[in-house]
């Protein structure tokens, strides 16, 4: 069985600053720590295909798709570079509106908040992975934005995270990198304020401007926290995509095209990856 392994950002350590809630929760690993990674697969002989040739594979044995969430510039500062050093292709999940708005997420603005404040470890862990994660995660955009202003007293003045251009993303694209989209506001298409219209807005004016971009057809798409039912790979399907990436398989919906589970590969776990994809 092919493995698909899922990172959001990448950054050389002595860059990286702490206290990081993406760290934290583990969407932020070193650079250092992604060229193990990559040694690792290569030594024991994995090939590195992109998720949309994973597809089209028959025999799916050794090969590994790596997938990149939201977009984050340091995608295109550091892990391009390892990826090159190593010979290694990926697939690419840009969320549209920050990237072409040059804006960040309303979950980077929440991280930072949180990474400024004086918080004792069981608040950090609360705002990290508690509760009030949960309920900013699940609101609607507009709403998150609302939701900072009641949860901080004072928003940054300047984001401290920055997400990949148009003109980088058809760098990748040119490079042979495939570009899959994430959406247009990393909405969850599962959550309550969801309706079919918003959901298609999300999956077919993010395809429509990455295509636009790239000048190629884009086919994956990968469910903004790995959020999904049948109705929404079926409207995935009907609006042009060929696979979908998830984070965990929901053994009770049906899917009507190739849909990957992930690893989340965390900060320094190299051994636990080892376990997980069965290298000795
Ligand atoms: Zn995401």
């Amino acid at each position: 069985m092919a493995k698909v392994l899922m990172f959001h950002r990448v950054l050389p350590e002595k860059q990286i600053t702490y206290p990081n809630a993406y760290s934290t929760f583990g969407t932020l690993i070193s650079q250092e720590f992604f060229e193990n990674v990559l040694s690792c697969l290569s030594d024991n002989g994995f090939q590195f295909v992109t998720v949309s040739e994973l597809t089209r594979r028959t025999s799916t044995d050794k090969l590994v798709a790596l997938t990149f969430d939201d977009g984050y510039l340091d995608n295109y500062e550091f892990a391009l570079p390892s990826l090159l050093k190593f010979n290694g292709t990926a697939t690419f999940f840009p969320v549209v509106n920050p990237c072409k708005d040059n804006t960040a997420l309303p979950l980077d603005i929440y991280y930072q908040c949180i990474d400024e404040m004086n918080l004792s470890e069981t608040e950090r862990t609360e705002y990290i992975t508690g509760t009030t994660k949960r309920n900013f995660y699940w609101a609607e955009p507009e709403n998150q934005m609302k939701m900072l202003n009641s949860l901080f007293k004072t928003l940054p003045q300047k984001n401290k995270v920055s997400y990949m251009s148009a003109e980088q993303l058809k760098e990748l694209s040119d490079k042979g990198f495939e570009i899959g989209s994430h959406g247009m506001t990393h909405s969850l298409l599962i959550a309550d304020y969801m309706n079919k219209v918003k959901a298609l807005n999300e999956l077919q004016k993010s395809k429509q401007w990455l295509e636009a971009i790239t000048g190629k057809p884009v086919t994956a798409y990968c469910f903004p926290a790995g959020r999904y039912n049948a109705e929404m790979i079926e409207l995935a399907k009907q609006v042009g995509y060929t696979s979908t990436c998830l984070v965990v398989h929901n053994k009770n919906e049906k899917e009507v095209l190739p849909s990957y589970d992930r690893i989340f590969v965390k900060p320094n776990s190299l051994d636990e990856l080892k376990t997980t994809l069965g290298i000795e």
